[in-house]
C-alpha cells in the first residue's frame, strides 16, 4: 500500500494542539478522569455566557444570512467595523479595506500567504501567540523572534528587534494586549516600535483581538493610530470580548499607507475570493456588537470575574517557592516563570506532562508559545476562583518534591 504522508511544506510547523500534553489529558479524559483545563482561552465552558443581545441578533438574521456574503464581508457589518476603526484612530480603513474572516485565525494565516515568498523573514515576539509562527512558516517564511522583557514587564526588547532586522525582513507582528504574557503596551513603546518599521520599511501586523479586555483603568493604543505613513495590517474580532470564540467572527483591515501595497492587496482580494466568505450569521452580529465603544466589561472591574480570578491566581502564583511572575494588565493570560534549578527542570513541556499525570491539571509549557528556555508556563485563569485553588493547592503540593533531572 501507498504510504501517504504530509505535504513537505507542513515540516517544521509545530502547533501544540496534538502534543504529547494534549493526548494525555485526552486519554485521561476518555478513561473517565476529570482534568481541570487551564489550558485554552475559550470562555464558553467556564459558563461565561454571550451578551444576550448578540445571540438575539444572531437567531433573528438566521433566516435572511443562508447565501453566501460578499467575499470581504457584509456591508453593514464593514461599516461597523470601519467606524470602530475610526474611534480606535486606525488611519484610512476604507470599506474596501476590510475583510471579515472564520475568526482572526483564518485571516492570519490568510494574510501570511499572501505576504510572504520562501525565506522571506517576519519579526514575530517570543512568546508569542503559536500561530503567527506556525502561519509564517506554512507560507514559506522564517519568523525570527524578537524577546519580550520578562524584566520589564515583558515589554518588546527594541534593541533585539534591531539586532535581527536583515535585508529579507519584511513585516513585524506585534500582539497587544499580548496572549501569553497578558501585558499591554504603552504608546511610547508602540511609538518606538512604528518608528522602527518606519526606517526599515516594514509592515506591521497588529493582532489587538484582546484590545478591550483592559484592567486597572488602562487603556489600549491601536499601534496602527501612531502609523498614517505606513502601511498596517490590523486583527481583531468577537471571540474573547464578546464571549463567542465558537462563533468564529474575526476581521482584518489594512490601515495607512496603502499606496505601496497594491500588489500584496491584490494577493489578500484573491485569498478572501478563493474561500468565498466568512460565517455570515456571525457577521451579522457585528454591528450591535460594536455598537458601544467605551463601556469597559464588567468583568475586568473590581468585583468582576476575571478581574477577581487574575487577583486571586496572581497573589497565589506569589506565594509559591520558586514561582515568579508580573501580574498581567489584560485578557486573561499568567506567565509564570519556575526556579528551573531548583526544580532540575530541563523539558518543560515534561513538566506540564508531570504535572498533568498527578494532579490533573492541563497546563501549557512555555517552549510551546516559542520562548526559548523551559522555565515558563501559561494559565489561562477563566475558570471560576475555586477552581483555580484547587489548581493551586495542587501545584504548590506537587513542585516541592518535583525534581525533573532526579526523575521526579
Ligand atoms: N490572536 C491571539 C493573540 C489569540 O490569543 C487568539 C486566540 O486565542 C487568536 C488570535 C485567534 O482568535 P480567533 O480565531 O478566535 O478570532
Amino acid at each position: 500500500m501507498k504510504n501517504f504522508k504530509k505535504a513537505d511544506r507542513l515540516c517544521g510547523v509545530a502547533y501544540d494542539i496534538r502534543g504529547p500534553v494534549m493526548q494525555q489529558a485526552a486519554k485521561m479524559i476518555a478513561d473517565g478522569q476529570e482534568v481541570l483545563k487551564l489550558n485554552l482561552g475559550n470562555p464558553a465552558p467556564f459558563d461565561f455566557r454571550a451578551p444576550k443581545e448578540i445571540i438575539e441578533t444572531l437567531k433573528a438574521n438566521l433566516e435572511n444570512t443562508e447565501g453566501y456574503s460578499a467575499s470581504n464581508g457584509l456591508q453593514e457589518a464593514r461599516e461597523a467595523i470601519a467606524r470602530y476603526c475610526r474611534h480606535k484612530g486606525i488611519p484610512n480603513v476604507r470599506l474596501q479595506d476590510i475583510y471579515t474572516g472564520n475568526g482572526v485565525s483564518e485571516l492570519i494565516i490568510m494574510s501570511m500567504q499572501a505576504f510572504l515568498n520562501h525565506d522571506d523573514e517576519v519579526l514575530v515576539p517570543a512568546p508569542d501567540y503559536p500561530l503567527w509562527t506556525a502561519s509564517v512558516k506554512l507560507a514559506g517564511g522564517n519568523p525570527v523572534h524578537y524577546v519580550c522583557d520578562e524584566n520589564s514587564d515583558w515589554m518588546p526588547d527594541l534593541e533585539d528587534m534591531r539586532r535581527k532586522i536583515t535585508p529579507r525582513t519584511k513585516g513585524i507582528v506585534v500582539i497587544n494586549p499580548n496572549n501569553p504574557t497578558g501585558a499591554l503596551y504603552p504608546k511610547e513603546v508602540l511609538q518606538q516600535i512604528v518608528d522602527l518599521a518606519r526606517e526599515k520599511n516594514l509592515v506591521i501586523f497588529a493582532d489587538e483581538i484582546y484590545d478591550r479586555l483592559v484592567m486597572d483603568g488602562e487603556k489600549h493604543v491601536a499601534i496602527a493610530s501612531l502609523a498614517p505613513d505606513l502601511f498596517t495590517v490590523n486583527f481583531n474580532g468577537l471571540s474573547k470580548s464578546h464571549l463567542i470564540a465558537g462563533f468564529r467572527c474575526g476581521w482584518m483591515c489594512l490601515g495607512g499607507d496603502k499606496s505601496y501595497a497594491k500588489d500584496f492587496i491584490g494577493g489578500l482580494d484573491l485569498l478572501s475570493t478563493m474561500r468565498l466568505c466568512s460565517n455570515v450569521p456571525a457577521q451579522s452580529v457585528i454591528p450591535i456588537a460594536l455598537q458601544d465603544f467605551d463601556t469597559v466589561d464588567p468583568l475586568f472591574l473590581p468585583g468582576g470575574r476575571i478581574y477577581e480570578q487574575r487577583e486571586y491566581i496572581y497573589q497565589a502564583l506569589c506565594s509559591i517557592l520558586g514561582i515568579q511572575v508580573k501580574k498581567p494588565k489584560a485578557a486573561f493570560y499568567i506567565f509564570p516563570k519556575m526556579d528551573i534549578q531548583k526544580f532540575g527542570i530541563v523539558d518543560d513541556e515534561q513538566f506540564a506532562l508531570d504535572f498533568l499525570k498527578e494532579k490533573n491539571v492541563l497546563l501549557t509549557h512555555g517552549t510551546a508559545f516559542n520562548w526559548a528556555t523551559p522555565d515558563h508556563f501559561r494559565i489561562v485563569y477563566l475558570p471560576k476562583v475555586e477552581e483555580l485553588k484547587t489548581a493551586m493547592e495542587n501545584l504548590a503540593d506537587f513542585l516541592p518534591t518535583y525534581h525533573q533531572s532526579q526523575g521526579r
